[in-house]
Parts: structure tokens; sequence; C-alpha cells
């Protein structure tokens, strides 16, 4: 295809998809900070991505925004452009482009399986598919997180005199456990980390249901004594987090599956909770594309690469730059 090329530029709008450096035209898929920069003349984006960017970045981190609806097309000179929900984060958006004939979809990040705060992923058909591959290993197996949400809840149970401290990114994983906690009834106030606070509001203003949230407050660490406290990674290991009293520490990330990483990182009780598909689910979205052309971003190209072409596609890595999910925050 001759109008897209590896670094997501489409020539015949000249416009990037998630640059990393500041460009004139910019699609943005989700409001994480490595697909998502500050400092773009326009920004095409859904509502909530352009909402999450301005409380991130201020109301002038672009010059212009202009936000679209899922599955309503836009035309620009010959191209068709249509978002549709990746299921990633709350507004997150596969990119779809047409231009003579030719459809290609742009995942960004994405899921496949339920969550109630984020839109529900959509299978789009199209030509040229670019997938992300963070847990493109067929080790990456993600058990279901009310799995994860039930051993979080018997821990709460079984030690109801401790604080559980659970390390969440704040955009995206905060919220998505908040509201899998509130699912399978947990009605307790949860006490969130000032840095969670306005990404937090953002998704109750949109009809999130994230129940009762209280500011963490060091002169409450007698309050949060067996209650659920939410804080980003990098608070679990500084002053913040030694703070509260003799808390048990633990972290919702699709990471967790590594159990030496869980270990290293101190986590005591880890939840693989993730947020990006899974190796079954990264293979059969594609197959379900019916794309013949793939190309794989962001993460572990080599494997999915590889099981693109034994299963008869064309297949090759995109080695973008500063893609990285250690970098959401
Ligand atoms: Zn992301
Ligand atoms: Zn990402």
């Amino acid at each position: 295809m001759q109008w897209i090329n590896h670094e997501l530029y489409i020539a015949p709008i000249d416009a990037y998809i998630d640059p990393i450096k500041p460009v004139d035209k910019a699609i943005i898929t989700h409001g994480h900070a490595d697909h998502a920069r500050p400092g773009h003349q326009k920004v095409l984006a859904s509502r909530q991505t352009i909402d999450i960017m301005k409380i991130r970045y201020g109301e002038k981190s672009a010059t212009s925004f202009q936000s679209m609806e899922f599955g309503k097309p836009l035309r620009i000179n010959d191209v068709t452009i249509t978002l549709h929900p990746a299921g990633h984060i709350l507004g997150s958006a596969q990119i779809s482009i047409e231009y003579r004939g030719q459809r290609v979809v742009v995942t960004g990040d994405y899921k496949t399986i339920p969550d109630s705060s984020a839109q529900a992923f959509e299978i789009i058909k199209c030509d040229l598919f670019v997938t992300e591959a963070t847990f493109g290993l067929p080790i990456f197996q993600h058990p279901s997180p009310h799995n994860e949400i039930n051993n979080l809840l018997k821990s709460i149970s079984e030690q109801p005199k401790r604080t559980h401290l659970i390390g969440v990114y704040s955009l995206g994983k905060a919220q998505r456990v908040i509201s899998l906690l509130r699912e399978a009834g947990y009605d307790h106030p949860i006490f969130i980390h000032g840095a969670l606070e306005k990404l937090c509001d953002y998704y109750s203003s949109e009809g999130i249901n994230l129940g009762l949230l209280r500011k963490a407050l060091v002169q409450d660490k007698e309050t949060m004594k067996g209650a659920v406290v939410m804080a980003p990674p990098s608070a679990l290991r500084d002053r913040w987090s030694r703070r509260l009293m003799d808390p048990i520490i633990c972290q919702a990330s699709g990471w967790m599956t590594i159990k030496q990483r869980a270990k290293r990182s101190g986590v005591e009780l880890p939840l693989i909770i993730s947020d990006h598909a899974d190796w079954n689910e990264l293979t059969s979205t594609i197959d379900s594309t019916e794309a013949d052309t793939i190309w794989v971003t962001h993460g572990r190209e080599d494997a999915l690469v590889h099981w693109c072409k034994l299963n008869g596609k064309n297949a090759e890595p995109l080695r973008l730059q500063g893609r990285d999910e250690e970098l959401e925050i």
C-alpha cells in the first residue's frame, strides 16, 4: 500500500497516526502518553480522547481539536476516516482509513474482552491491519479479570486490618479496577492518590460507575486500615506509600503474568489485569479482520510476525520509536 508508510503517515491527507514528534495533522487513537503527545497543530480524535488530552496536557496542547463520533465517517479529499472502538480505555479508537478501494485499520492499543469502563472492541474487515503486540507471545494468556478481583476480595477478607495498596496506571487501569470492584459488589469507599483524581472524576462524569472515592491523605492512615488504596505504580515505592501502615502491595497489570517481575518490584499480590489483547486475542482478531497484510508494532513483534507468515499472511514488524507500555503513567 503506497499511501501509508511505516511511520503511519497517510500521504493523501498529509496526516500521521499517533506521531511521537509534533506534526501539522495528527490522528490520535487514545490518551496514553505513548500515543497522545502535546504540541501538534491539528488533532483529530474521539471526543473522550480529546477531553483526556486536555486534562493531561492543557486546553491549548494542540492548536485545534476536531472530535469524531465512533462509526461516523469523515471524508477528506478522497480519503474516508472512521473511528471504531478499540476496547482499551475510555474513548480509545481504531482508525479506519479508506482510499482507492482499500481499507487500512490501525488499532492503537486494544483488547477484545468486555470492559465496562471502555467502549466494546469492534472487528473491522480490512486489507491492511496494523496491530499492537504488547503481549505478543504465546505465554501471555490473561486470566479472567473477575478471577483476579476475587483474589483481591479474598485477601481483603482474610486480612481485614491491613491496607491493600494497588499500583495502577492513572489512565484506564485505575478506573477499570475500581469499576470491576464495584461490579463485584465492593461498596466501601476507595481511596485514591491525588495523581488519579482528575481522570477518575472524568470517568465518573462520563457515566462510568466508580462509586464513592476519597482522596488518600496521610492523616487518614487509620481510616485506610482495611481499605483499598489506589496509587500510580511509581508511588508504591516512594515515601508516600511508606506512610501507610504495613500495606499489602498489589499491582494490576498484564505484566504480572511474569512472576519474577512482580517479585522484583516488591508486589505481594499480583493482579493480572491487562488492557491489551493477549496472544489468543491477537491471533483471533488478526484472523477475523481477513486482512492479507499485517503490520505489527508496539512490543513483541517477532513472534506475531512469524505466526502471521505461518498462517499465509504478509507480515512486517514496525519499529515505531517511543512505544512502551511502561511509559503509560
Ligand atoms: Zn495505551
Ligand atoms: Zn500503547
